[in-house]
This record gives structure tokens, C-alpha cells and sequence, in this order.
């Protein structure tokens, strides 16, 4: 049996191997290192898969976030709602940029944020609402929408976890993670869903305007070379990078599958189990299984880590402290007890590998350990 990893990217790239490495030799080949052909390519690409108007491209999530607000013109003291049970990088750019954030609490059996809540937190300076599809599910985007819209919020998607998750709106219709709100973000980091061989990120949206705007501000405000309109940033993703995700964007949704099929095998094996709670699949959104999560009921978590790891099981915990407790935000004064949800969660969550190499013989080593120890 190969080792267990959280993510295994070797054994992908064994597999898709040739295609990989003509793509690169192509960009090597051709010494358009930036904003070369395969960029372009790739974008296009996306742009179809996700049936999104524009796609651009930048250097990975955080700025993809960071860009977004740029875009959308928010000034310092504006509000932002978004989840205190995600990674840093959401929160992280609203710090930044001098904006407020204003955590609310998750539901406890999604992980994502909680609409009610959401509307309980609006105020006179509420500009924008950060929604994160967290572990490749989306939240629930309809009533979310139907809240920004009566209050005129802008919506920017964390979709960083999600790529390719669909959401399902009343009427039937389906759209992609990413592509509901005013702008989508999301990351190409190596170990992500749609991830490159290093760093890379991308924004979406239908509206032609922010469209303009985001072009500019990845390349430092130009519109016009060396004619500078505003202050941007320098975020682009390299044509290297852009050729190893154009070979990966033909195989997600076969990676996804692969991953549901992990997280099949892991919740036939726990079904009944009173000590553990599977990740509860919303009707209304498919599950990309970015993370594989449960909840963990009376157990020692530090023990099951343990000894998970003494039999060569790595075993995670996304996330251990909630954003409002970090030391990077103690000046918004957060304090224990305001997200009990999300505090709860971040005490008892733990995931397990998942990738798209898992073997059988893997899941069922995984499972029989995680059994045995209960
Ligand atoms: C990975 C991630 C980011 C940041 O992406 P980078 O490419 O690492 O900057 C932001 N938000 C979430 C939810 C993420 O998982």
C-alpha cells in the first residue's frame, strides 16, 4: 500500500503525466512566460466550463479577494459579512484593505454561514456579504441572494474550496460556485480541487464593467501601458501555470467524482456510528469534497490524532480557531461565546484524507482504524 497522505499529488501527476509535460515544454518552447497563449487558452477554457462571461486570471486567492473589493470600491469603515469558520485569507484582505469584517455564526451540519444570521448583522454600513463555499459545498445561495438584493449588498463568493460545485435554485436552474454572486474568487493552489504547480488564483464575473476594472488592477491600474488610473496590484498567473490547469480542467469533474466516491466509502463505513457525524449534503448544492469533515461526538480528539497518526493515518483539523478569536484580529475586540456554533465546530471538526488517488485498500485501512479506536 502507497503511504496515506492528505493529499496525494504525486500519484496525479503520474497519471497525466504526458500532458503536462508538453504543455510546459509548449510554454518553454515558446518563451511567452506571461500573458502568453496558454493563459489565454486556459481562460477561455474556464470560462466555458463554468458558464461565466469573464474569467481573469491573477496570482492566487487572497489577492483574488483582495481585487474584488478593489473593484467594487469599498472604503475603509465599510462592512463585510462574511464566516469565522474559514482560512484567514477571506477576512485577511478586508484587513488590509482598512474594512470592517463582521463575523456571523455557521450552521452546524454545513459549516457555512447561516442566512438568518447574515441579516441580523446588517447595518447602515454593511457594503458587502463574503459567502465561503467551504469544503466544496456551496451555501445556501438563493435566500442569500434574495437578502442582498433588498439590501443592496454586493455578494463576492469565497469559492476557493468549491471550484466546480454545482448550486440548484428553485426553479430548477443550476449554476456553478463562483458565478452567482457580483464576483467569484478562487485559488489554484496546488492542493486545491482545480489546483497548479505553484500559485495561482482567478476571478469571475457576468458584468462586463468590473470585468474592465479587475483587468486593470491586476496590472497595477493600466488600461492603457503606462497610463495609470487608479492604484492596483501586481497579481498575474503565469503561462506555465495556466498550461498545467488547462490539462487539469479536462479531468475535474472526474476528480470530483473520484473524490465523492472517497466520501462514499468513508460515510458507508461510519453510517450509525454515534460517535461521528458524516458531512450532511445539502439538497441544494452538490459536494466537491474539497475536505472530507466530520464532527466528532465525545471523543478525545487529541488521542484519535494520536493514534491515527502512530498508524500512519495524517488526520487534519480545519480549522482550530475560529477568525474572530485570532490574535490578527483582536482589535474588532471578538471574544468566546459570540459564534457558539462555529466555536463548537472548530473544537470538535476533523478530516480525513481526501484526494483523488485514494485506493480501496487506503479507505478501507483508514476506516477500519478510525473504527478501532472508537
Ligand atoms: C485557499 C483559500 C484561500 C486563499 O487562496 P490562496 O491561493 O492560497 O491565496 C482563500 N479562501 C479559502 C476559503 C481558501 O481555502
Amino acid at each position: 500500500m502507497n503511504p496515506i497522505q492528505m493529499v496525494d499529488l504525486k500519484s496525479q501527476y503520474q497519471k497525466i503525466k504526458n500532458e503536462i509535460n508538453a504543455g510546459i515544454a509548449e510554454v518553454v518552447e515558446s518563451s511567452a512566460f506571461i500573458n502568453g497563449p496558454a493563459v489565454h487558452g486556459f481562460q477561455s477554457a474556464l470560462e466555458n466550463y463554468l458558464s461565466v462571461k469573464h474569467v481573469i486570471p491573477c496570482g492566487n486567492g487572497t489577492d483574488a479577494l483582495q481585487i474584488a473589493m478593489m473593484a467594487l470600491g469599498l472604503k475603509p469603515g465599510d462592512e463585510v459579512i462574511t464566516s469565522a469558520f474559514t482560512f484567514i485569507a477571506t477576512a485577511e484582505v478586508l484587513g488590509l484593505l482598512g474594512l470592517t469584517p463582521i463575523f456571523v455564526d455557521v450552521e452546524a451540519h454545513t459549516f457555512n454561514m447561516n442566512v438568518a444570521e447574515i441579516e441580523k448583522a446588517i447595518t447602515p454600513k454593511t457594503k458587502a456579504i463574503v459567502p465561503v463555499h467551504l469544503f466544496g459545498q456551496c451555501c445556501d445561495m438563493e435566500p442569500l441572494l434574495d437578502l442582498a438584493k433588498k439590501y443592496n449588498l454586493f455578494v463576492i463568493e469565497d469559492a476557493c474550496q468549491a471550484i466546480g460545485a454545482d448550486y440548484t435554485f428553485k426553479d430548477g436552474t443550476t449554476k456553478k460556485a463562483g458565478t452567482m454572486g457580483t464576483i467569484g474568487c478562487t485559488s489554484f493552489f496546488p492542493s486545491k480541487n482545480l489546483g497548479c504547480y505553484g500559485d495561482g488564483g482567478a476571478l469571475f464575473t457576468h458584468d462586463d464593467h468590473l470585468d474592465y476594472l479587475m483587468r486593470g488592477i491586476v496590472n497595477h491600474g493600466m488600461f492603457k501601458r503606462y497610463y495609470h488610473e487608479m492604484i492596483g496590484v501586481n497579481s498575474r498567473l503565469d503561462s506555465i501555470q495556466a498550461a498545467v490547469l488547462s490539462v487539469k480542467l479536462k479531468h475535474l469533474d472526474e476528480y470530483a467524482a473520484a473524490r465523492r466516491n472517497a466520501a462514499n466509502f468513508y460515510n458507508e463505513a461510519f453510517v450509525g456510528n454515534p460517535k461521528l457525524i458524516t458531512p450532511s449534503c445539502a439538497d441544494y448544492s452538490s459536494h466537491v469534497f474539497h475536505q472530507y469533515t466530520l464532527r466528532l461526538q465525545d471523543v478525545d480528539r487529541a488521542k484519535l490524532i494520536e493514534n491515527m497518526n502512530s498508524v500512519e493515518v495524517p488526520v487534519m483539523i480545519y480549522y482550530p480557531v475560529p477568525l474572530h478569536l485570532q490574535n490578527a484580529f483582536a482589535s474588532l475586540g471578538g471574544k468566546t461565546g459570540d459564534l457558539p456554533v462555529t466555536e463548537a465546530l472548530c473544537n470538535k471538526v476533523i478530516s480525513l484524507p481526501m484526494h483523488t488517488e485514494l485506493s480501496l485498500e487506503q479507505l478501507e485501512w483508514i476506516t477500519r482504524h478510525l473504527l478501532k479506536f472508537l
